[in-house]
């Protein structure tokens, strides 16, 4: 969910919560009627069940265009779609022969187990998600990226692949911040991060690195790419409006460094070199991409 907003994600976390709960109460009539042989409700052997119930309506109706872009709600709709039909099945059963056979009610509980475990899937990865997006600029925030930059480096080692990072720093920031004021500032960095997210694949990653200081993660990049993409940000950033402040539109440009993960070097080195590079484009006077150098390197 690239730049998805805290605002968002608590909406989608609410939204699903009540889906859930509604889900629940259905359950519990199901089971009410099963073990106290009441009436059956005849809309439950209907084709369209999965439709009617209040689960259901949320997912053909009222569920949000956040929701619905996810991969894991397309599951979640084909998994309640069948667990209706194990349902009818079992109550067709019912209504036939007076009772269940373990099979149908086997079938009915393995669906129900499949439907919940996509649903939970879906909650938690809202919730991890929430708990590591920066607020202001929708960027995750520094909790998970030591982790996350982890496991891209075995995961290039174990598949031979490339992996590069970029580290961007806007330039006299400090100066937007003084002349226009903080709100101001506040709205460039979320601008250029937004700017950033929409302009990226949905694999790489933004890290919120420090006050105004981005880290990108580019998994399966080699340092040439990592460097064309940088620029072509870069560029693009350029040509971004701020609104205007003292009369004046508010102008800003940002420092690239970018690195590729060496052969034996660990995310620190990789970071280091990021790092140095980004120090050698605001050296050489900002506004600019600046990939590592192995051969100017001090160290
Ligand atoms: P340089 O080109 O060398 O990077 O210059 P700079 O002015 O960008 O760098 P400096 O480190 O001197 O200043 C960074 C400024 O970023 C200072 C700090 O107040 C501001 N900043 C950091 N986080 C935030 C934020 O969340 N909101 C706003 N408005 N400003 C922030
Ligand atoms: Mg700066
Ligand atoms: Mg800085």
């Amino acid at each position: 969910m690239l730049g998805v907003t805290k605002e968002e994600l608590l909406a989608s976390i609410s939204q699903l919560e009540q889906a859930i709960h509604n889900h629940n109460e259905w359950f519990e009539a199901i089971n009410r009627t099963l073990l106290c042989r009441l009436q059956l409700d005849q809309r439950e052997l209907r084709p369209d069940a999965h439709r009617e119930c209040r689960f259901g309506q949320w997912i053909y109706q009222y569920a949000g265009e956040r929701l619905r872009e996810h991969p894991a709600f397309r599951t979640i709709e084909k998994e309640h779609q069948a667990m209706h039909a194990a349902v009818s099945a079992m109550l067709h059963n019912l209504d036939e022969c007076g009772a269940v056979t373990a099979d149908r009610y086997d079938r009915f509980a393995n669906a129900m187990k499949r439907l919940r475990l996509e649903i939970n899937s879906l909650k938690e990865e809202l919730q991890n998600t929430l708990y590591n997006l920066d607020s202001l600029t929708s960027a995750n925030n520094r909790i998970g990226m030591l982790t996350h930059l982890r496991e891209q480096r075995e995961l290039s080692r174990r598949n031979n692949q490339t992996f590069s990072i970029v580290m961007l720093d806007l330039d006299h920031f400090k100066m937007i911040n003084d002349r226009c004021g903080h709100q101001t500032g506040d709205q460039v960095l979320k601008t250029i991060s937004h700017y950033i997210l929409d302009n990226i694949r949905p694999y790489d990653r933004l890290y919120r690195y420090g006050g105004e200081e981005f880290l990108l993660s580019m998994p399966q990049t080699a340092l040439d790419t990592a460097t064309a993409v940088a620029e072509r940000l870069r560029e693009g950033i350029t040509q971004l409006s701020f609104g205007r402040c003292n009369d004046e539109p508010v102008r800003i440009t940002v420092s690239f460094g970018v690195a590729e993960l060496p052969p034996e070097g660990d995310v620190d080195v990789l970071i280091q070199h990021a790092d140095k590079a980004l120090y050698n484009a605001k050296h050489r006077g900002r506004n600019m991409v600046c990939p590592w150098d192995a051969s100017e390197s001090q160290d």
